[in-house]
């Protein structure tokens, strides 16, 4: 297995979808795959990038690709390196992720960037790979890729929110959930462990009424 060190991000430069028969991308996402795999069949320069006889097993340039609903699709496997940031040592070290759209012209999906940040997370953990070594493509060569409307700043700090949370925070934040909805009379009591989703139902009818009661105030 190659050492990982980064993760660069992408955006495809191209719309997100071919239209409305495709709405989470797969048709743009098999169009790339295309394109990069006769390239990489091709062209002899991948050679370098690609063991000797491989050549066929390349799929393209990156290892996930997410469409504009947050579907990720996986692309080349993390094993093999994918030619997609113009730096040969980043290419051998990094695994590749585009974002389909082009955000030189729009802003992406919330639900997409949500998926990336996901998406981000796992591997992180997965690889041991440190949070500023989270990469745009712009930052290792000269490129608007991922485009001007990549909200890179917030999916940093989002990460490393994340990633900074403790047990202890996400057992205080159930203990807060839990007493918050005693108060407001959601729920009785915690016996139950399970909660099915007849049960959740209650829960939530409860939770509508309540806020139709205080016109949208909670009553904190
Ligand atoms: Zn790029």
């Amino acid at each position: 297995m190659r050492e990982l060190k980064y993760i660069i991000l992408h955006h495809s430069g191209t719309p997100a979808t071919n239209g409305i028969n495709d709405p989470d991308g797969k048709q743009i996402y098999e169009a790339i795959c295309r394109n990069h795999h006769e390239r990489a069949v091709k062209e002899q320069w991948l050679i370098n990038y690609v063991e000797k006889g491989r050549e066929e097993d390349y799929i393209v340039d990156y290892h996930f690709l997410i469409g504009p609903t947050g579907k990720v699709f996986e692309g080349q496997p993390i094993e093999m390196v994918g030619y997609h940031c113009g730096n040969k040592i980043m290419n051998l070290e990094s695994i590749g992720i585009c974002l389909l759209g082009d955000f030189e012209k729009i802003i992406p999906p919330q639900i997409q960037i949500d998926a990336l940040i996901d998406l981000t997370i796992d591997l992180v953990k997965k690889y041991k790979i440190p949070i500023e070594n989270i990469k745009r493509h712009k930052d290792v060569v000269n490129t608007d890729c991922p485009g001007k409307y990549f909200p890179y700043a917030k999916i940093i700090e989002e990460i490393k929110n994340e990633m900074g949370k403790s047990v202890e925070d996400y057992q205080k934040e159930i203990e807060d959930a839990k007493t918050t909805m005693v108060r407001l009379g959601i729920i009785t009591n915690f016996d139950q462990k399970e909660v099915d989703i007849e049960r959740l139902s209650v829960i939530l009818n409860r939770l509508i009424n309540k806020i139709k009661s205080t016109g949208g105030a909670y009553g904190y």
